[in-house]
Formats: C-alpha cells, structure tokens, sequence
C-alpha cells in the first residue's frame, strides 16, 4: 500500500474524529526518518474527501492541525 493511501485509510478508520500528522505517523509505525505525513494529509486537505483545520486530535488530545475525513 502507498503511504498515501495508508494515510488516507487511517484518517478514516478514525472518522469522523480529527488528527494530528504526529499521531498518524506513529499510528502508521513510521520512525522519524521515514516521509513526514505532514506533506500528505496537506495533499489530501485540497481535496472535498478531508477538511485540515486546528483543532483537538483524539488520540493525544492536543490542540494543533488536525485532519479529518468529512
Ligand atoms: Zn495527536
């Protein structure tokens, strides 16, 4: 599976709760040197499936940019 799709997928398994690219990366097992999600779940905001915005993320409750499926 491409990391977009992997990225795409988890946002949605978690719809219709937001979340951080943190909590997506860890949630998805990338280490640090590994393609940061902040690119993707940013290509993925562009489109009508996803709304980026700041907000609290459900896994670690901080209040950053957070991603969800609309
Ligand atoms: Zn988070």
């Amino acid at each position: 599976m491409s990391r977009p799709q992997e990225v795409n997928d988890f946002i949605t398994k978690h719809s219709p709760n937001a979340i951080c690219n943190k909590c997506i990366a860890q949630g998805l097992g990338w280490t640090n040197d590994a393609a940061h999600p902040a690119q993707i779940t940013g290509a993925l905001a562009t489109t009508n499936d996803f709304n980026q915005e700041a907000g609290a993320c459900v896994i670690c409750k901080g209040n950053k940019k957070v991603i969800r499926r609309v």
